[in-house]
């Protein structure tokens, strides 16, 4: 999947001048909303156009607006065909174009103003924006004192408001707060050769865990080759980490710990969970599930360049470039792991 932002595909809309709070919650945006807004405060909303094949903590936060507005849709990140009817059955019903992509005009449509004492599925779709936003906080559906906090934080953060209250121009910059880009965009000459068709797409090819030895390949740049990924991936790996040493003059990093920060087997899994569940490891995948277990997900070092953080430069130059070579965060409370879909 691909969830480019570069400027081509993002929808600038000045929003703010142009925005009110109807009766029931819900944000009301008008349709002449690309323009140019008078109030030098007014805010830049960016929507994200999402559509079918998408993933990530995006499509999370639209479907619980989706849920939020009676369409029974499952919260599991993945913009399948079930997402796609749920969003043209909201169109339809909103008076909206009806093409089951969710971009500037459906979005306003679907945002609704949360604020502290609110529960059900628009607070957990914030909540899901605001983790995504690197925020630490537990998706339950009750908007109580730690969201309220991470909403003061995100708004302080970002020069917003700071009412703890989840309206327009907040919604605008969580639904955006992955699209500014801090770093230049990789120039013309790195594009991306797209994948490497000699090689299967390892998802749902061999079971999990079990990926045959000659259907994964050294991660570029690392110190051996018990550092693997699917090497379907690599072509997309190389120009990435190419652009990325342009910018910064060092390789995009796995092997700063051992080799469960690449592709790991069910046996490693098993490890993993079993020291998750005992309290003395990060948050692990159920044997056989994890993404680590196709050679798809890399744990890379957030600390290449400074400390580790959402806010780090690493993580902000791959929030920013990584999707345009498949690659996307697809843990809000994990900045180093990235996921390859395409
Ligand atoms: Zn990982």
């Amino acid at each position: 999947m691909r969830r480019v932002l570069t400027k081509k595909k993002l929808v600038a809309v000045a929003a703010a001048a142009a925005l009110s709070f109807g009766v029931g919650g819900a944000v009301v945006f008008t349709e002449q909303a690309s323009a140019a807004p008078s109030d030098p405060n007014a805010q830049t909303t960016i929507f994200p156009v999402v559509k079918y094949g998408a993933q990530g903590d995006r499509v999370t936060t639209l479907q619980y607006l989706l849920r939020a507005s009676g369409q029974g849709v499952a919260a599991d990140g993945s913009f399948g065909p079930k997402t796609q009817q749920a969003v043209r059955n909201f169109q339809s019903r909103n008076g909206l174009v009806v093409d089951g992509i969710v971009g500037p005009k459906t979005w306003p449509r679907l945002l609704k103003v949360v604020r502290e004492g609110n529960r059900g599925d628009a607070v957990k779709a914030a909540q899901t924006a605001l983790r995504a936003a690197g925020h630490r906080i537990d998706v339950d559906g009750s908007f109580g004192p730690a969201t309220r906090q991470a909403t003061l934080a995100f708004q302080d953060a970002r020069s917003l408001d700071t009412d703890a209250v989840i309206g327009p121009a907040t919604w605008g910059a969580l639904l955006g707060a992955k699209a500014p880009a801090p770093s230049k965009p990789p120039t013309s000459g790195t594009k991306s050769p797209g994948p490497d068709t000699r090689y299967p797409k390892p998802k749902g090819k061999y079971p999990n865990g079990e990926v045959p030895a000659n259907q994964l390949c050294q991660v570029p740049g690392s110190k051996s080759s018990d550092y693997r990924m699917s090497c379907r991936a690599v072509p997309d790996f190389t120009a990435m980490n190419n652009a990325y040493r342009k910018e910064f003059g060092v390789n995009l990093q796995v092997d700063h710990l051992d080799r469960l920060t690449t592709y790991r087997t069910v046996a490693d899994q098993r490890v993993l969970y079993n020291m998750y569940l005992n309290g003395t490891g990060n948050l692990a995948a159920k044997p056989g599930t994890s993404n680590h277990g196709w050679g798809i997900a890399l744990d890379l070092n957030m600390r290449r360049n400074g400390a580790g953080s959402h806010q780090s430069r690493t993580y902000q130059w791959l929030n920013a470039n990584g999707p345009t070579y498949g690659f996307n965060d697809t843990v809000p409370s994990e900045d180093w792991h990235w996921e390859y879909h395409r």
